[in-house]
């Protein structure tokens, strides 16, 4: 049974946020998302937001964060309050994961990828290492002795999987058989980290995000999030998924493939080439200042928002 939470509704005005993982500088693919949401917020006469994501320790950089905001910086992109880091937020998290424990939403899983790979096996349906490692529901029904590893969230709820539908504001109608196509997926992992999909959603209910504005790479996030924030009666913000910039290779330009780190000695042409990816037209401008300005009127006419629909939840 799912206990009756509130249904969250938004109090805040319009919320935009960066969440960068500082596992390395901004190149020109996250400068896009940087900016898009800085436009999307401001279009929206809202607050801009910058969310250090630095739960996977293992994966940051020493220094990067202070070079990310730097950059940011550089390109007239000024948080409206000073930046919420995520290694300060395991009181939050925690919080949130003994009130979804103490529901029956989420439970102690002792499974191995070893014992996830035999599991689907057992069932002549062997792991495909392309695939995502669906869980199978093992320790659904209690850990069989078994130490207990992670923590995940039911996607099976009230017997029936869980279907997300939701719509992005660039991509249009989504919608995802969340239990089919991740399972039961990990709030706090087996190394003790806590996991993107809690903490993101942790934070943004607590930074009063009403926008979502990020790269499409995360899109398939969404129903995930969507999911959580319905079990901890959070509100959902809107989605807005920005087009990738491709490295030479086809694939997406990211710091694993060598992206160069963004340059911001020449902040105009920075912008511009951002705004390019955006679908924005060229902007004549003298000062970053004057651009950016040029370039929120440009975001509004592209990205209208009907009034009626903000505050209300997916
Ligand atoms: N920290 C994530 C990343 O850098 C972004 C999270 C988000 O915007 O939801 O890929």
């Amino acid at each position: 049974m799912s206990p009756a939470l509130p249904t969250g509704r938004f109090s805040a005005p319009p919320t935009g946020r960066f969440a960068p993982s500082p596992t390395g500088p901004l190149h020109a693919g996250s400068a896009v998302a940087a900016l898009a949401s800085w436009l999307d917020a401001r279009a929206q006469g809202g607050r801009w937001l910058v969310r250090i994501e630095d739960v996977d320790t293992p994966r940051c950089q020493p220094g990067a964060a202070e070079v990310i905001l730097g950059q940011l910086a550089a390109l007239g992109l000024l948080p409206d309050a000073p930046p919420l880091w995520q290694s300060s937020r395991g009181a939050a998290y925690q919080a949130a994961l003994d009130r979804l424990l103490a529901a029956g939403l989420a439970y102690p899983c002792g499974c191995s990828r070893r014992d996830i790979d035999a599991a689907w096996a057992a069932q002549g349906r062997p792991h495909d290492r392309f695939a995502e490692r669906v869980y199978p529901g093992t320790c659904r029904a209690g850990l069989n002795g078994k130490p207990a590893r992670a923590t995940r969230l039911m996607t099976v709820v009230d017997g029936a999987g869980v279907q997300i539908a939701w719509t992005d504001r660039r991509l249009g109608a989504q919608q995802q058989d969340v239990a089919q196509a991740v399972g039961d997926f990990i709030l706090h992992r087996a190394d003790g980290l806590w996991a993107y999909q809690l903490a993101v959603v942790v934070d943004d209910a607590a930074q009063g995000v009403t926008d979502v504005v990020r790269g499409a790479d995360l899109a398939d996030n969404t129903a995930r999030q969507i999911h959580l924030q319905r079990q901890l009666g959070l509100p959902t913000p809107r989605h807005l998924h920005t087009p990738l910039v491709l490295a030479p290779d086809g694939h997406k330009l990211s710091k694993q493939n060598g992206a160069a780190p963004l340059d911001t000695r020449q902040p105009l042409a920075t912008l511009q080439a951002a705004a390019a990816v955006l679908g924005l037209p060229a902007l004549p401008a003298t000062s970053v200042t004057d651009w950016l300005a040029a370039a929120t009127r440009a975001w509004a006419a592209a990205w209208p928002l009907q009034p009626a629909v903000h505050g209300t939840v997916a």
